[in-house]
């Protein structure tokens, strides 16, 4: 496994409640991070069926754009009772013409779950792929999951995303009303970057 080695490091996102998570789990590292919205890149059309391809497209084209190793991160919720979807479409679900509606996109998972005729409780999990691609071409690969279930109405102005429709197992709060530390804790996002730090930082 490749160590990265450098001070700088280039978070392949332009979603800012992503950055503001991976720049909290980043901190304790002391490296400086810069983000590929702050760089001006474009993004990349995310045009993969896996989180992996995509985590993969979008590190691979920072890390090449700017010769600075890069990290991203691809991620959704995977609703059992809707076969796994919203999944890699997660992001797209909230698309309108004036920007990303995270209300109409939990609205939009609540419906089709009403409309598959399931019961309570919807399972479903959070999903992370982080990549770490460095501007050779090398990469290395870390998935985290979440457990919970989809519940409704929204509940919590905390987070970000699907936050306020998910409530992780064992927990009687959604993570939009959880504090971000504690989302760290348990979530998707922080198990990943912990095998990152195994892997890469240690
Ligand atoms: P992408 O990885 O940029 O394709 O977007 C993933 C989408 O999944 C984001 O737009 C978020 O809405 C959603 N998502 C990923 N992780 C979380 C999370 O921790 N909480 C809430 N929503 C999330």
């Amino acid at each position: 496994m490749r160590k990265f080695e450098g001070t700088r490091l280039l978070v392949a996102t332009h979603n800012r409640g992503k950055l503001e998570e991976i720049a909290s789990l980043l901190g304790p590292l002391g490296i400086s991070i810069v983000s590929a919205a702050e760089m001006g890149l474009p993004e990349p059309a995310e045009t993969e069926t896996s989180f992996v391809g995509n985590a993969r497209i979008k590190a691979h084209a920072a890390a090449r754009a700017t010769t600075l190793p890069a990290l991203s991160d691809d991620s959704g919720i995977c609703v059992d009772a809707l076969g796994g979807q919203p999944g890699v479409y997660t992001a797209d679900w909230a698309e309108t013409p004036n920007g990303r509606d995270f209300m109409r996109a939990m609205t939009r998972t609540w419906q089709e779950i009403g409309r598959s005729g399931n019961e309570a409780p919807f399972a479903a999990q959070f999903r992370c792929t982080l990549v770490l691609a460095w501007p050779d071409g090398h990469d290395e690969v870390f998935e985290g999951a979440m457990e919970g279930q989809v519940v409704w109405p929204p509940r919590g102005a905390l987070g970000h995303g699907y936050d306020p429709i998910f409530m992780p197992d064992g927990y009687a709060i959604t993570c939009g009303e959880m504090e971000p530390a504690e989302k760290n804790l348990i979530s998707h996002r922080g198990v990943a970057f912990r095998k990152l730090f195994d892997g890469c930082f240690t």
